[in-house]
């Protein structure tokens, strides 16, 4: 058999995984001659063998590469025999690597887990335990290449055996830059505020319900112990933070089917090397203080991801509330001294480290919908992987949305989101917003020229966006970039339906929109239909739910809606519907609306499920935990055709959940009834814009689609009646997946070299 030679290059997440010491044995294992060496591109291969060996070879590199490996390109080219007599690891190229993916931070790995739980092994309860496998990556990397002096790791040289590991290619730490062990590596300690130091990690303190702020991967988390209940009310007490949801972690998946049901692909998603927390629905007696999850019947859990959380645990210790530590809602503490000083009238004690988290990350938030995840929140363990884009673009910036602010910068086929900056309209989160640009510029390698914007001329990063110099700026319509970065994950570039079912987004007409049907391709949409305009009395109204139900009755109804008000809205002060009345009247301080979110809010202060809102959609989240699923009846809706863009009225929704309180109907039953009809409506409007436009894909995006009994019956209706649906799994369908939407837009009006119709194109 002669022998041939082979150039194979493999690019994507290669390095830092384990890929090298993977190849080095599969090539031994295939009777390969050569080197692997690591590239600027990624991971390059000589290999020497039969052609047939060389084909197996290639196909095992292919099928069944390291956990965290990810190829997105692979390429082999004939080259001449040189003659090797062994296959080694060749050292690296000089020059940058930066064309190579970073990896996010990956969940501690089993072998890793084996090592921490063995008082055999010399790693024994060490809580900075990693490998190739797993372990820090995003948050303490400082800059490519990816080497340990690039990382906040640099402070703790590697002892001598560690070394040895380093450098061994057989070895599983085999170039694991942040490899570390008690002798070398961080250690945690665990303190009061007075400074005495304990020994351990807290369990005693956590039985006598104390609340411990402890430091992880990407920020610090306020424990206590779930089943404590004045632990948990101390908790919330302390945060003043009434209402959202807490979330825990648990010891292992067993302790979580105690208290949750469980899928086996919410199973898998738990395990999953992200580790995201995983919304799950409660058991109905599950013992748990109501403190975590009021009004709710869902849990956000997670599992351990790093070993210091595994060593949180013990036989007695298995459920413990893991809330992010902020205060209100500005950035994740990170800092030892921060936490200190900030949280001292929250935490009791303090476990700290002394590894420095360089790039702050969220737990990120997931869902299995179904039998297929989505993504709410995309920070810790999937941020910094890229999203492919259906073809190359140039490099855009697009600097997202408001709430739930994500950035979005484009390299090549790739669209890199940052993690979650959340709400940028708070300093500190703006702040990280302003320092996390120039850090992805590097890391990527990237200069952005073109930026893409949210219209809305109030958001700090338009503001941003339009003070940039010598850029060229791109605004776009927020629920466009909606729908835009739904076509963007699902590769789609043909024309398509959408329905963006949202909270808030600033108009074309400069009315506030949000339940918009459009029609056409991602610089081309044409709005179709919409929610019928109703004034919202104030920004204050997103936050009381009342007045924007009091305003529906008033509007739909007149003077017969203001008994409903005195009758059905008995925690809206009398003096404030005067002055409501007068408002709208008058049209002074309101702004038109036709968001989804306003209507679930208003239905659902009717309702008296909720009248205060404390976290966004927290009105809809809780009619949706109380809808009856099972609900065949729906109420009336108006399709009015007579006018371009067509209108949807809703006073026949209004007037059923009037008659159904009237009659005395469960609440459950009209929730039921309402996310139905809903439903229906769309499903209505959806197939008159089919008979008119020809088109069958619809697009399914906005925040309002977190929604899963929504989400569940129209996908269900729509499929039925055989239409094509994409919607979101890889970002989110709130405004934490806009910046994808804004690329994608602005690469088609660059590509076009159109004028946007979403809104303004022009030049500096
Ligand atoms: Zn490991
Ligand atoms: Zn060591």
């Amino acid at each position: 058999m002669e022998t041939v030679a082979r150039e194979i290059r493999i690019e994507g997440v290669v390095q830092g995984v384990g890929f090298r010491p993977f190849v080095f044995r599969l090539a031994h294992e295939y009777g390969i001659k050569g080197w692997v060496l690591n590239s600027s591109e990624g991971v390059t291969i000589w290999a020497e063998a039969t052609e047939e060996r060389i084909a197996a070879f290639y196909e095992a590199l292919l099928a069944n590469p390291p956990k965290l490996a990810m190829i997105v390109r692979h390429y082999q080219t004939p080259r001449q025999v040189q003659g090797f007599d062994h296959f080694f690891i060749k050292h690296s190229e000089a020059g940058d690597r930066r064309d190579v993916l970073i990896s996010p931070d990956v969940s501690i790995c089993d072998d890793c887990y084996r090592e921490i739980m063995d008082p055999s092994d010399r790693r024994y309860r060490y809580p900075f335990t990693n490998c190739t496998n797993c372990g820090p990556r995003f948050t303490i990397i400082m800059d490519v290449p990816y080497d340990r002096i690039k990382t906040t790791m640099r402070d703790f040289p590697m002892c001598p055996v560690c070394q040895q590991e380093f450098d061994d290619p057989m070895h599983r730490r085999f170039h694991a830059q942040p490899n570390a062990c008690p002798d070398c590596g961080p250690q945690v300690t665990l303190r009061d505020l007075e400074g005495n130091v304990y020994p351990g990690f807290g369990h005693e303190f956590f039985k006598e319900g104390k609340i411990i702020a402890v430091k992880g991967l990407g920020g610090f988390h306020l424990v206590c112990d779930a089943t404590r209940r004045d632990a948990v009310a101390a908790l919330r007490r302390r945060k003043i933070r009434e209402f959202k949801p807490f979330a825990v972690m648990c010891r292992d998946l067993d302790v979580v089917k105690k208290y949750c049901y469980v899928s086996p692909e919410e199973a898998a998603l738990l395990e999953s090397p992200a580790h995201p927390i995983v919304i799950l629905d409660r058991r109905r007696q599950d013992d748990l203080p109501p403190e975590i999850a009021p009004g709710i019947k869902t849990l956000g859990v997670m599992l351990p991801y790093t070993p210091l959380h595994h060593l949180l645990f013990d036989d007695d210790l298995e459920i413990l509330i893991m809330t992010s530590a902020n205060i209100s809602d500005d950035p994740l503490i990170i800092d030892n001294d921060e936490a200190l000083s900030k949280l001292k009238g929250i935490a009791d004690y303090f476990l700290m480290h002394n590894r420095q988290i360089y790039n702050r990350c969220d737990d990120s938030l997931a869902a299995v919908v179904n039998g297929e995840v989505q993504i709410y929140r995309r920070a810790r363990g999937y941020v910094p992987l890229p999203v492919d884009l259906p073809y190359d673009v140039p490099v855009i910036l697009g600097c997202g949305g408001e709430l739930k602010n994500t950035f979005c910068m484009t390299k090549g086929k790739s669209a890199f989101l940052s993690q979650h900056l959340g709400d940028i309209n708070h300093y500190g989160n703006y702040q990280q917003f302003l320092y996390t640009i120039p850090r992805f510029e590097k890391m990527l390698d990237v200069k952005p020229e073109i930026v893409a914007y949210d219209l809305h001329p109030d958001y700090m990063a338009t503001r941003w966006a339009k003070n940039q110099d010598g850029m060229t700026k791109i605004g776009v319509q927020h629920h466009h970039a909606h729908m835009a970065s739904c076509m963007a994950e699902n590769l789609v570039t043909e024309p398509a339906l959408g329905v963006i079912c949202d909270g808030t987004g600033y108009g074309l007409d400069g009315a506030i929109w949000g339940f918009e049907f459009f029609a056409g391709t991602p610089a081309h949409l044409e709005r179709m239909a919409h929610l019928a305009y109703m004034p919202l009395p104030g920004e204050i109204t997103i936050k009381r739910p009342t007045r924007m139900s009091f305003a529906y009755l008033y509007e739909l109804f007149g003077d017969a809606g203001l008994k409903y008000a005195k009758k059905y809205l008995p925690t809206l002060p009398e003096e404030e519907q005067r002055v409501l009345i007068r408002q709208l009247e008058n049209r002074f301080n309101t702004v038109l609306t036709s968001s989804a979110g306003r209507l679930f809010d208003g239905i659902s202060a009717l309702l008296g499920i909720c009248t205060r809102v404390q976290y966004e959609g927290q009105a809809a989240i809780e009619m949706e935990a109380i809808a009856d699923p099972e609900v065949r009846e729906i109420y009336g809706f108006e399709f009015n055709k007579q006018v371009k863009p067509y209108r949807l009225g809703v006073r026949g929704i209004w007037e059923g959940v009037l008659r159904d309180l009237e009659s005395g109907t469960p609440t459950a039953v009209s929730a039921g009834r309402f996310h139905l009809t809903l439903a229906v409506m769309m499903e209505e409007v959806l197939k008159e814009l089919r008979e008119e436009t020809g088109l069958n894909l619809v697009v399914l995006s906005g925040g309002v689609f977190q929604n899963k009994l929504l989400f569940r019956l129209l996908r269900e209706r729509l499929t039925g009646a055989g239409f094509r649906v994409i919607y979101h799994r890889k970002v989110p369908t709130n405004d934490g997946g806009i910046s994808l939407g804004q690329v994608y837009i602005a690469s088609e009006v660059i590509k076009e070299n159109v004028s946007c119709h979403t809104g303004q194109n022009y030049e500096d």
